[in-house]
């Protein structure tokens, strides 16, 4: 028996259609040098349609190419995001921060023939045009630029505000298309090889903001000011942008302005309730709100994940500034949300920690399993340890092979029977909590046992001179590995490494204690952020304690 249900695509156009009409009064507002400007749903909408029709008709934009956008967080962003994939584009987001030679690469591996920029980061651009000439023809600045930055490029130039100007404010989004047709287009930050890149589909997004709006994940309404601090170029700012035009939920875009203070500021004075970054980001804001005199009241709570959240950083949000922290893992890969920590029914006050410091829960529609060293799969009992992959509507079961070529399913990253490899190790306990050791490539193994540096970190990262620590291995002639603890101090601290290791002695085995310790100025962080490991391995190890 067939169901007699109608059989209505989910596409980004419905998400856009329905975001600038019934949520036509939710705002953006962008942070810039000259104070915030604010643009309602239903402007942004017409813009888009504007874009679209310019895409169109003066570049020729066709079914299912790929568009790149290599911008902050603001208003034209979301206007592209919404515009390129509703009008049968893909589009491409291009991380900002990879060194020249990925840039390069991702442009010509997706054929951007167009690319958005915004003006401030517009020398990026022009640094790798040169080996794009038979790839890029047409840019489009939005902000202010140097003109002088394309002298030589062989393309056309426009200023975004030009290029739109005068079009229609309407367009034929289209509504109706396959929704599994490709929508959005995201590299890997590539931290080993070349940038993988993650095709999304309509359907797969639109499933995603289904998700990210519930209140058993993030809970928006057309009540709430979210403030994405993670970028939109990487991983779609973790769903946030469709999320806020399928509910309503204004939205605080920080532009270029990442730093704590303007941060700080920005809350104090647009006043969001709920934010999401990386764990490095909060740390940095946290000593500006200790500092600062800033009014934090409105933000209810903030998402932390892309990497482990040190339990530390959530009780201090908690504790001094009543910001809850829900704790959050995800990857390129998996749209990104995978799980979400929010405290199982009946459990209350200090019991809520054992769950809320995990990395979380599934939701129904993302099935994990956790596969042991021999392939085997290993119990859900919170103890079995093994590598976790997962399965689900918007987890990616393919890497984009290029313009004219077939997917890439890499072994190491699929496996057989088609489920993600997530190269994260962990545990799952029976009622479904996720807790994270390491990655696969992070994690120590010293004498055949394993270490995780995770766990080393957190409890350094507890200490309350400590600002931030990263633990990694090293290579040891008699144990195979060992970890090298890696430590930054707060500004002030007296306390020295003995005391350090000393404080880490108390909390963990004695085989799992590093011998190597570096006191740095800062943890080396990757494109998006994150402790960039390989590059800690190679600078740190020759350190020692003594
Ligand atoms: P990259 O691989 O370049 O860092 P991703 O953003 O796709 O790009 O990274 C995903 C990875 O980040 C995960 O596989 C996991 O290792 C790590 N990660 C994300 N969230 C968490 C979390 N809450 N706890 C621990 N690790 C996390």
């Amino acid at each position: 028996m067939y169901s007699t249900m109608q059989d209505v695509p989910l596409t980004v156009a419905r998400i856009l259609q329905h975001g600038s009409t019934i949520h036509g009064r939710s705002t953006v507002t962008t942070w810039t040098e000259d104070g915030p400007v604010v643009r309602t749903f239903a402007e942004i909408g017409a813009r888009a349609a504007q874009l679209a029709h310019a895409l169109r008709e003066e570049f020729g934009v066709a079914q299912g190419e790929a568009v790149g956008t290599l911008m902050w967080n603001n208003t034209e962003h979301q206007e592209a995001y919404l515009a390129i994939p509703s009008m049968g584009a893909v589009l491409h987001t291009l991380n900002l921060r990879l060194p020249a030679h990925q840039l390069a690469y991702i442009v010509k591996h997706a054929a951007d023939r167009v690319v958005i920029v915004n003006g401030s980061v517009l020398p990026l651009l022009a640094a790798v045009l040169p080996q794009l000439a038979d790839t890029v023809r047409h840019i489009v600045v939005a902000g202010p630029y140097d003109p002088a930055a394309l002298a030589g490029f062989g393309g056309t130039v426009h200023d975004y505000e030009t290029l739109i100007a005068g079009r229609p404010t309407d367009y034929p989004w289209q509504t109706d298309i396959d929704e599994k047709q490709a929508a959005a287009l995201c590299y890997t930050s590539g931290t080993t090889g070349d940038p993988k890149g993650v095709v999304y589909s309509h359907r797969s997004i639109y499933l995603h903001s289904m998700q990210i709006i519930a209140a058993s994940s993030f809970g928006l309404t057309a009540r709430d000011t979210v403030l994405p601090v993670v970028p939109m170029f990487h991983v779609n700012a973790w769903g946030i942008p469709h999320a806020a035009f399928m509910t309503g939920a204004s939205l605080l875009m920080p532009d270029r302005f990442l730093q704590p203070k303007p941060l700080a500021t920005m809350i104090d004075r647009i006043k969001p309730t709920f934010g999401a970054a990386v764990p490095t980001i909060w740390t940095g804001l946290l000593d500006e709100l200790d500092a600062g005199d800033y009014d934090t009241s409105t933000l209810e709570t903030v998402v932390i994940g892309g990497s482990a959240c040190p339990p530390s950083l959530m009780k201090a949000f908690e504790e001094r500034h009543g910001i809850r922290v829900i704790h959050a893992w995800g990857m390129t890969e998996t749209s990104p949300l995978g799980t979400v920590a929010h405290p199982p029914a009946g459990v209350t006050g200090e019991d809520e920690w054992v769950y809320r410091v995990t990395q979380g829960v599934f939701p129904a529609s993302v099935q994990a399993r956790l596969i042991g060293p021999g392939g085997e799969a290993m119990p859900h009992d919170g103890v079995a340890e093994g590598e976790l992959e997962v399965r689900g509507p918007w987890i990616a079961a393919a890497y984009f092979g290029g313009a004219n070529a077939e997917a890439e399913r890499p072994e190491d990253k699929f496996s057989p029977d088609g489920w993600l490899r997530t190269g994260d190790v962990g545990t799952i306990t029976a009622d479904g909590y996720l807790t994270l050791t390491d990655r696969a490539k992070d994690v120590i193994k010293s004498g055949g046992e394993w270490i995780s540096s995770v766990a080393l970190e957190n409890i350094l990262m507890a200490h309350p001179e400590v600002a931030e620590a990263a633990v990694v291995a090293v290579p040891d002639e008699k144990w195979g590995e060992r970890p090298l603890a890696t430590v930054v101090l707060r500004p002030g601290a007296t306390a020295g490494l003995p005391e350090l290791r000393a404080f880490l002695a108390e909390r963990v085995a004695s085989w799992q204690l590093p011998e190597r310790w570096a006191l740095i100025e800062s943890v080396p962080k990757t494109s998006v952020g994150k402790f960039d490991k390989k590059v800690i391995r190679a600078d740190y190890a020759a350190e020692r304690l003594d």
